[in-house]
């Protein structure tokens, strides 16, 4: 199966007329591309920037992946809504 089959299955479809190379997710090492959120899931194949964009385009991350994100700071001073 052809990478991208994989991240139309994943996404539920194309976002034609979109393609892979107006999408944020797109990067390049070298002569080589890779789809960030295909590398998410674990793909390892490299990346055709003609392919015709997945349903994901332009998200930041895969839905309904756990994201670490940064542990909320309290600031000195700053009122608790409890206290
Ligand atoms: S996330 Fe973006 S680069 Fe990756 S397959 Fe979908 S449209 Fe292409």
């Amino acid at each position: 199966m052809r990478a991208i089959s994989e991240m139309y299955m994943r996404s539920g479809g194309t976002a034609s007329p979109r393609y892979c190379d107006e999408c944020p997710n797109l990067t390049s090492i070298g002569k080589h591309y890779d789809c960030k959120l295909y590398q998410e899931a674990g793909g390892t194949k490299h990346w055709q920037p003609s392919w015709v964009a997945c349903k994901f385009f332009g998200l930041k991350h895969l839905p309904g992946q756990a994201v670490p994100e940064e542990p909320e700071q309290e600031i000195d001073g700053q009122l608790s809504l409890f206290d």
